[in-house]
């Protein structure tokens, strides 16, 4: 079996986490964290950064430190995973859908503009499968409304647009370390800030409100968004090989384009002027029927595959009969192909014959 994702631990993991344990720092105090933060604060150029236990949470606690609140509305698109949606519920405001453009998969800047009311607080950028939004677009249009600004980079450690990593355009950017993000700490996230106070404001609510100045004594209602210094430990083994990691990326999703450029698929591009991660190479096939057909036949081959995620407007608890042509269309025709690190070129080349075979059933 092919499976579509599995994390590369073969460099300072075990070394660091065993120190974890033979020091007994393993919860969320310990060198391995402060390190972790500096080495991403290195890697991205952001300004400032904190780390956290997921990359939902992450997600929360940005929009916390916004203070975007009740009656608030905040944009989205519905082309992304859940956690970019369930937060803005959770701070009690609103998630209004956008579609997608079929060129990029990403937010569509011009149905921003039309979405936006005089509630709207801010946009919710999600660079999807590594891919980056039009950041030009986006902070023209939250310049002009003077709307906040969240990336969900989850999927796009590695990605750049116009030279800058994803995640320092907007006022916060968040990432997750999910087992099959590009860097992993088995459950892990990092919120970037652009602006100290948004940065203090985070700490302050990741860590029980605690008070700065005076030791148990908390100041507001907040939360237990803290990363442990046994995550932070992988994440820094992790981190000392995400050159490594993102170029084999890169190679495995070109090998995927060379081998398919004869077949009916079209692969997921990189824009002029972006570095696209490839978080997972993804295609889209010509309609939904042939992508389940393709889907199982690749299964029953022993190559496991993921559709493109569900729309969430389409999901019950976000269900009010919209439509969303590019999204919807993108999503009914989409699959990710395994993506990791340590396939072979090997495995990316019986993949293609596979998907090329089915084409001549
Ligand atoms: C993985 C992911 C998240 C959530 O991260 P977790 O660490 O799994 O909580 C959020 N948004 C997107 C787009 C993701 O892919």
């Amino acid at each position: 079996m092919i499976p579509i994702y599995q994390p590369d631990l073969s460099g300072n993991e075990k070394k660091y986490l065993n120190e974890c344990v033979d020091t007994t720092w393993i919860s969320s105090k310990g060198k391995f964290i402060d390190k972790f933060e500096e080495a991403f604060i290195k890697f991205t150029n952001a300004s400032y950064a904190t780390s956290v236990n997921n990359g939902t949470v992450a997600i929360h606690l940005a929009l916390e430190a916004l203070g975007i609140t009740k009656n608030d509305e905040v944009i989205v698109p519905t082309l992304t995973y859940i956690a970019s949606v369930n937060p803005i519920v959770q701070v009690g405001a609103t998630p209004i859908f956008v579609d997608s453009l079929q060129s990029t998969w990403q937010v569509d800047p011009e149905d921003i503009r039309k979405k936006i009311t005089p509630n709207t607080k801010a946009i919710m950028v999600v660079h999807l499968y590594g891919q980056s939004a039009d950041m030009d677009a986006i902070m023209q249009i939250a310049q002009e409304y003077n709307l906040l600004v969240v990336e969900d980079c989850a999927e796009a450690f590695g990605t750049y647009y116009k030279g800058k990593h994803v995640g320092t355009f907007g006022d916060v950017g968040t990432f997750s370390f999910f087992g099959n993000k590009t860097i992993t700490c088995g459950e892990g996230g990092m919120v970037t800030a652009k602006n100290e106070d948004i940065l203090n404001k985070m700490k302050h609510l990741k860590n029980q409100g605690v008070s700065p100045d005076k030791q148990y004594w908390h100041d507001i209602v907040a939360f237990n968004y803290r990363m442990t210094n046994m995550q932070a430990a992988i994440g820094l083994a992790q981190i000392e090989r995400a050159n490594q990691f993102i170029i084999r990326k890169k190679e495995i999703a070109e090998l995927y384009k060379s081998y398919l450029k004869d077949a009916s698929v079209i692969v997921h591009n990189e824009e002029k002027e972006t570095v696209h991660s490839y978080w997972m190479t993804s295609i889209l096939v010509n309609n939904s029927e042939d992508r389940e057909k393709l889907r199982d036949y690749l299964k029953n081959e022993g190559i496991e595959t993921r559709p493109l995620f569900y729309p969430v407007h389409t999901m019950p608890m976000y269900d009010k009969n919209e439509t969303f042509p590019v999204a919807d269309d993108l999503a009914s025709r989409g699959i990710n192909l395994p993506s990791w690190p340590g396939l072979k070129n090997e495995d990316v080349e019986l993949i293609c014959k596979k998907i090329k075979d089915f084409y001549k059933l």
